[in-house]
């Protein structure tokens, strides 16, 4: 076999994410995917008619319009559109009108009424500080901030919204139900500081870059990455499940876009053990248990206003949210856990057809859950949308625990590839100045398990890539990932 600069394992966002910085950066690149589809979370397919496109993982993409990697990568110029619904994400409540997050932060504030004046002051700021923010929570732990104020204006709003405080913030269940379900995408205890980050910038992007829809699905975003790296000569091999390092011997160095415990099988025995034993603490979070609807027609909302957002929490009241997260962080399952719903067509008509359209959603329960999902699922949107069972007309639900069967990184159905607790959220997978490396000089992890962790924002890979550029090749400034520019020949 010949040699090749670098061998990467997996082709989630992080491990493309890698192989086109290190492409870019001139390397020879081979990729290596266990399925017969590259994409890991960003996969889209028809799953019960030809002409209704579902994403199988991650559907809405706040981090891909926002993080340093995309801005520069640069997915509108590659032809992918990210199309955003006119309301970011919205959260019923019974008997009561919904809480909504419109992309327009005065239609917002409008909307929550007496709130209205709080929501502003709680976003408008990171707002001015958007770029600076996002790339100090996304950017692990390398350097100094390039907003020098975004520290400052994050970590007053972290401390409140990310303690207890954040019940006495607003005034209505509109405004505490709405920033708690966002709160709530960290999968884990609730009130926390990791949950209160995620809130916060979750929460100011859907005021910006929104939280858009691909339109024809995520694996739009997945091609456009693939696409690069063919482009600057690196090959992707699919239905090629790596289980030993020594199949890679060809390669300069292996970058691992899998878990620790995927780390440790390939791995395993060249490792120290200490260093296992270091891996061996750190935690995986709770599951998630997916289901995919077909339906004959839009979700009936009780509040027809929550019919114009792209994504829906269901979770109640803010201290029903507390509960619900917190009994799943320790294991317990609930029968009204939270529930996200994803209605990719109100940004994007082309997923479905004429009295055809797909519904996306899935419930928080214990790691390793083993339940069919369907019902647990299907009644808690019946609550917010009576009628909705009547439009069913197919479904099919995943449980956390063969979660892990479908992408080994998903531990006991962990879509966070390792407990976003406030430790973990900095220092994954273990405690070190580069969290990239491992201890053998050759080998990397660029996964959702590393810095700054989950999310289609394929920060993870490029910040792994940079590490090796710098480490074995002296590569301080990183590529350009732009697209190259056609040359045009004019007559
Ligand atoms: C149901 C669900 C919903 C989600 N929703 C969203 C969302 O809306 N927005 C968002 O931003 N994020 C979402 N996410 C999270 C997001 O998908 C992940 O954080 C992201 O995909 C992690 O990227 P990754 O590259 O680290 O790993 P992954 O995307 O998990 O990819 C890892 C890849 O490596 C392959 N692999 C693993 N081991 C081996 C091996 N030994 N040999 C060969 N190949 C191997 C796997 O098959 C897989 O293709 C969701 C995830 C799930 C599951």
């Amino acid at each position: 076999m010949s040699h090749i600069d670098a061998a990467i394992v997996g082709t989630g966002p992080n491990g493309l994410a890698a192989a086109v910085t290190l492409a870019r950066a001139g390397l020879r690149v081979e990729l290596y995917e266990a399925w017969d589809e590259i994409g890991g979370g960003l996969r889209s397919k028809p799953l019960f008619d030809d002409d209704v496109v579902h994403d199988i993982c991650a559907a809405v993409h706040p981090m891909a319009a926002a993080s340093r990697f995309f801005r520069e990568f640069d997915l509108a110029a590659r032809g992918v559109e990210l199309l955003h619904p006119e309301i970011s994400y919205a959260h019923p409540l019974d008997g009561t009108r919904a809480g909504l997050a419109f992309r327009d932060l005065d239609a917002t504030c409008e909307h929550l009424e007496v709130d209205g004046a709080r929501w502003r002051a709680t976003m408008k700021p990171l707002l001015d500080h958007s770029a600076g923010v996002v790339d100090l929570i996304l950017s692990g732990r390398s350097g100094i901030p390039r907003d020098l104020l975004a520290p400052f204006v994050l970590a007053p709003r972290l401390l409140a919204h990310g303690s207890p405080l954040a019940s006495g913030l607003f005034r209505t269940e509109q405004a505490r139900s709405l920033l708690t379900g966002v709160a709530a995408h960290a999968v884990g205890r609730l009130p926390s500081l990791a949950a209160g980050a995620v809130a916060l910038l979750l929460g100011h992007l859907a005021h910006s870059t929104g939280w858009p829809i691909p339109r024809g699905g995520s694996g739009r975003i997945a091609q456009a990455m693939a696409d690069d790296i063919t482009a600057h000569d690196g090959t992707i091999h699919t239905e090629r499940h790596i289980s030993d390092l020594r199949e890679l011997d060809h390669a300069g160095t292996v970058l691992l876009d899998t878990s620790p415990k995927g780390l440790v099988r390939i791995v395993g025995a060249a490792l120290p053990a200490r260093y296992l034993r270091r891996l061996d603490r750190f935690r995986y979070g709770p599951g998630a248990a997916k289901v995919d609807f077909l339906v004959s027609e839009p979700i009936p909302w009780a509040d027809p206003e929550v019919g114009r957002a792209g994504t829906i929490h269901l979770g109640g009241t803010q201290r029903e949210m507390f509960r619900q997260e917190t009994l799943t962080a320790k294991g317990i399952a609930t029968a009204e856990p939270f529930v996200l719903v994803v209605d990719p067509m109100t940004a994007d008509p082309s997923r479905g057809a004429p009295g055809k359209r797909p519904v996306w959603a899935y419930a928080h329960v214990p790691n390793g859950d083993t339940r069919d999902p369907v019902e647990l699922v299907r009644t808690r949107i019946e609550r917010y949308a009576p009628g909705f069972t009547d439009t069913i007309l197919a479904q099919q639900g995943i449980s956390a625990s063969a979660y892990e069967t479908y992408n080994p990184n998903y531990v006991g159905g962990d879509i966070a590839s390792g407990a976003m607790t406030l430790a973990q959220s900095i220092l994954r997978p273990v405690a070190q100045i580069d969290p990239y490396r491992t201890p053998l000089p050759d080998v990397y992890l660029c996964s959702a398990s590393t810095p700054p962790g989950p999310s289609v924002h394929g920060m993870s890979g490029y910040l792994a890539a940079l590490s090796v550029l710098r480490r074995k090749y002296g590569i301080r400034t990183p590529p350009s990932l732009a697209p190259r520019r056609r040359s045009h020949t004019h007559q």
